[in-house]
């Protein structure tokens, strides 16, 4: 490692410019600049993770709300690197990125080599199918914009060609299956019932979700959103049952088929499309740094985020880092978020050639909030006397859980710019329709 003394920069490269990644090499730019901060991301375009079910639904334009990395590394004083990380050379402390390819094949930018003094490993997670049969090729996910966007469209087409259906069978619905109720499938679920009615207005004047829309969440556990407290549960429970989702619990799926869900005690479920929301694990590419990794194929770091790599660092969702009673840290936008605030002062010791502080990072739960639509919420704050959860619902729950996204937009676009942006698309919205239809 070099010291302040040395003339070139400590060079720190991020792979990965999500929720946590991007808020470490905005901070980290901002005090070191470009030469010692560079940021790589397969995508040209920033998205915030925890919208992408509304992306799936409609209900938000993702092109719109996509933010440039070339433009958040200038402002944030950064270099930005587009492409996939396809190789890493521990011992010479080289990553290779892949080629920049046209839509129609052609090499718009080749293949490029980076060296690192320091490495840090941002690149999130992929859904889990826990071989489940024909999930993997049936199932659509929801770990990407082009996933997002391409269930949007299957939507509209099924909703579409029910028109037709019905010319043939009076009784013929939109049959979805969501497997797996945590947040995603949950907050799914009540913004395609929301959409439908949006829709509705705007041209498919025949569509009634109501009548025509039967969503279904399978659940392997006892209960829906099982990793939050019980009285969570039973709001959001609540809410599915209004507007009409039905819920299965303790129910297994054994196999996704093109056109139905098959459960492990014998049912079939009808599915013109099926949504996996089940699970997450870590991305194939951790495999190419050989390091040691969990069950699920997260890289195991320690409490200081450091893989058994000195020079390998990793946060978010690609990580498994302790936590408390031998469970590691949730997967979560806020422990990102905590993650790369910690690693900002870390490496900050480090660039200076200063002591690095010695003590590991402790996640702190902040509660959780789950969105139910576009009006409503429910979820919980943890209070920090009481170390108690405060339930909260409504549109407050609602407000404190745009609230996460827009603190994400404040660590990487500063305060007036959030303020801009944020009246900005509410101006926006009185010009567009509610949903994407095209
Ligand atoms: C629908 C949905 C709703 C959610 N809601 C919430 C919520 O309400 N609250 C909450 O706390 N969490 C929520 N989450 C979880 C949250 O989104 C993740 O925990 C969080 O985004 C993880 O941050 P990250 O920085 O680790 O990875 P990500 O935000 O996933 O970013 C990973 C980045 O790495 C890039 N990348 C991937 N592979 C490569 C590669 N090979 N080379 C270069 N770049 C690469 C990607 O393009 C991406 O930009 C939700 C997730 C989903 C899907």
């Amino acid at each position: 490692m070099r010291t302040s003394t040395s003339p070139a920069p400590h060079r720190v490269v991020i792979v990965g410019g999500g929720a946590g990644g991007l808020e470490l090499a905005a901070q980290l730019g901002r005090r070191f600049g470009p030469q010692a901060i560079t940021l790589v991301d397969a995508r040209p375009m920033h998205i915030w993770k925890p919208s992408l079910h509304e992306a799936a639904a409609g209900t938000l334009d993702i092109q719109q709300e996509g933010l440039t990395y070339l433009v958040l590394a200038q402002l944030n004083r950064f270099s930005f690197v587009l492409g996939g990380l396809t190789s890493v050379d521990r011992e010479a402390r080289k990553i290779t990125v892949s080629a920049v390819v046209s839509p129609d094949g052609e090499e718009v930018v080749p293949e490029r080599v980076i060296a690192y003094d320091t490495l840090v490993m941002a690149v999130g997670s992929t859904s889990n199918f826990f071989g489940t049969q024909g999930a993997e090729a049936h199932a659509v996910t929801l770990d990407t914009v082009e996933q997002a966007e391409r269930f949007r469209l299957l939507m509209l087409k099924a909703m579409y060609q029910l028109n037709e259906r019905r010319d043939r069978d009076e009784q013929a619905k939109l049959n979805l299956v969501i497997v797996g109720a945590g947040a995603t499938g949950v907050e799914l679920a009540v913004e395609l019932y929301e959409a439908g009615h949006v829709v509705s207005a705007y041209g498919l004047r025949n569509f009634k979700p109501s009548r025509d829309m039967v969503i279904t969440i399978i659940e392997g556990g006892p209960r829906i959103l099982g990793a939050l407290p019980e009285k969570i549960s039973e709001a959001a429970y609540n809410r599915l049952s209004q507007v009409g989702v039905r819920v299965e619990t303790n129910c297994r799926v054994a196999e996704v088929r093109p056109g139905s869900v098959l459960t492990g005690d014998g049912r079939e479920f009808p599915a013109d499309l099926c949504m996996w929301a089940a699970g997450i694990k870590g991305q194939p590419v951790l495999d190419a740094l050989d390091l040691p990794q969990n069950r699920i194929g997260q890289l195991e770091v320690d409490a200081r985020l450091h893989t058994s790599d000195p020079h390998i660092l990793a946060l978010g969702d690609c990580a498994s880092a302790p936590w408390r009673d031998g469970r590691s840290v949730p997967a979560r936008a806020q422990a990102a978020h905590q993650q790369a605030d910690y690693l900002g002062k870390l490496l900050g010791a480090r660039i200076r050639g200063q002591a690095e502080p010695q003590t590991g990072y402790v996640y702190e739960d902040h509660g959780s909030l789950v969105s139910l639509g576009q009006d409503a919420g429910v979820g919980s704050l943890m209070g920090k006397l009481t170390g108690r959860g405060l339930f909260v619902s409504g549109t407050l729950a609602r407000l404190m859980y745009m609230s996460l996204h827009l603190m994400h937009h404040k660590a990487i676009l500063g305060i007036g710019r959030t303020a801009t942006l944020a009246l900005a698309r509410l101006l926006m919205k009185r010009t567009q329709s509610r949903v994407k239809l095209h």
